[in-house]
């Protein structure tokens, strides 16, 4: 952390500050310029409160040097790799997710889960729990979809991922589930983050819709200071004044994420766009910039679809993207 002194301050006021340092057990290093004085701090800042140091009489401005969430950073840190089962997210491989917005019935799930796998899909998807705008939207089976999941699970072989929204739905989740999935809406329920934390199972955390990447991180921190390192991240659009598209998705931030942190990064073109006809190209923009896996809504009959119809693909449409993916893998140096 470095503090910067106003102009004019007095030695009493910098030694105030440098007093406040100490009390933190960290070592103040003054730097006493011509026209003012800057204090640099050796050691863990994390354990400084820098709005306390911002408000004493005489500072400036404090710098932040390290980042805020120390376990998520790449800093010093390779590649993680977040496995499930046989399936590795963070390879060489882009692994991709498939299924529909919700489970309806055994049959449904069956038969999508067998489409997808014989097209590629290494993870089956699909709600039990759903996170609706309306209270009288349909809210999912419950755990009645669970069931459904495991047992799909069994016949298919893909490991599954479905969402976990309350702290005291957790351990049932986890008794099904491969992967928890943190929706959008629950990025910042902080109570969530720390349950699924206390878990060993791997977390597929959704960016808010108005979350920043420096939100989005330190949430993965809350998970992982908690104690479950495997945590996968997913971009799935944010809101935006553009209302064509249900979501706008940030294909930047696939990079800029894999520049902050370590963690495997996955794009959801599905909620990204909200259309069905945008999902392909989308899904190709998000490989190309480097996501090492995508979430995609997959249906035998997307029009049917008792939730986000609009934007779920077909079963052909999938098997036509997953082969254009495979192309497009190749040429970037990865596997699909
Ligand atoms: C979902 O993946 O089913 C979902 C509800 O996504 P999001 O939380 O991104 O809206
Ligand atoms: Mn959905």
């Amino acid at each position: 952390m470095i503090i910067i002194m106003k102009k004019g301050t007095t030695a009493k006021q910098a030694d105030k500050v440098i007093e406040a340092v100490k009390a933190s057990k960290l070592k103040p290093v003054p730097i006493v310029g011509t026209e003012r004085t800057v204090i640099a701090i050796v050691g863990n800042e994390r354990v400084l409160h820098k709005d306390s140091l911002s408000a004493m009489d005489g500072v400036e401005k404090v710098i932040e040097v390290l980042k805020p969430y120390k376990l998520a950073s790449k800093e010093g840190k390779s590649q993680s790799k977040v496995r499930v089962g046989n399936v590795v997210f963070g390879g060489k491989e882009i692994i991709v997710i498939a299924g529909p917005c919700s489970v309806e019935s055994e049959e449904q799930m069956l038969e999508i889960g067998m489409r997808v796998k014989k097209y590629g899909a290494k993870i089956l998807r699909g709600g039990a729990f759903k996170p609706r705008t309306g209270p009288y939207d349909f809210q999912g089976l419950g755990e009645e979809g669970l069931k459904i999941l495991a047992k799909v699970r069994k016949a298919t072989g893909l490991p599954i991922v479905t969402e976990v929204m309350d702290p005291r739905y957790v351990g049932i989740v986890s008794k099904y589930s491969d992967i928890l999935q943190i929706g959008t809406r629950n990025m910042q329920n902080y109570p969530l983050l720390k349950e699924v934390g206390k878990t060993m199972k791997p977390v597929l955390l959704k960016r808010g819709m108005w979350a920043t990447y420096n939100e989005l991180l330190l949430a993965a921190e809350y998970i992982m200071s908690s104690g479950n390192r495997e945590v996968i991240l997913c971009e799935r659009g944010i809101r935006t004044f553009e209302n064509y598209t249900r979501n706008t998705i940030d294909i930047a931030a696939v990079p800029a994420l894999k520049e902050l942190t370590h963690l495997p990064v996955i794009a959801d073109p599905s909620h990204g766009t909200g259309r069905r006809s945008l999902v392909n190209p989308i899904a190709k923009a998000a490989v190309a910039a480097g996501a090492d896996g995508l979430l995609l809504e997959v249906h035998t009959h997307p029009e049917k679809s008792v939730s986000d119809a609009d934007q779920t693909i077909s079963t052909e449409d999938f098997g036509k993207l997953m082969h254009e993916l495979k192309d497009l893998s190749r040429a970037i140096g990865r596997t699909l």
